[in-house]
């Protein structure tokens, strides 16, 4: 599941195109029929933030921990612009880049943690064939 979601597809049938432009998700998987947003009143993709926060802030600190070992290596004599250059511009571009891969990813570990039950898999076999969708 975590694969195919390091793949931007949905971690139930592995099937892609889940995205109609690379920050618009659609609602339903196209291949199963899984909805995505699975607890809605919960803020769902919030743990999706977390790990692009997370992601971001490893990033950040990579950057900042190889200027530490310059630093060190030249005997302090490097600056410290290019080093806060390169990890600001990491902080703007990566949560932009890894957004979708953020959401898909965290859909697997929900999916993995919170295995669906039988009225989801009704409701998305019914959202499938274009059938009537119990609300609730
Ligand atoms: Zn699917």
């Amino acid at each position: 599941m975590l694969a195919r979601g390091w793949r931007r597809a949905c971690p139930r049938c592995g099937s892609g195109r889940l995205f109609r432009r690379w920050f618009q998700m659609t609602e339903r998987c196209p291949g199963c029929g899984l909805r995505f947003e699975r607890r809605p009143e919960e803020a769902f993709f919030l743990g999706a933030f977390v790990i692009a926060f997370g992601v971001t802030e490893g990033a950040v600190l990579l950057v900042l921990f190889a200027f530490i070992l310059v630093e060190a290596a030249s005997g302090g004599r490097s600056s410290v612009v290019p080093a806060l250059g390169v990890a600001a511009a990491a902080a703007v571009i990566l949560p932009l880049a890894f957004y979708p891969f953020s959401k898909t990813i965290w859909c697997a570990i929900d999916l993995a943690m919170h295995p669906l039950e039988q009225d989801e898999e009704r409701e998305a076999a019914a959202a499938l064939v274009g059938g009537p969708v119990s609300g609730g």
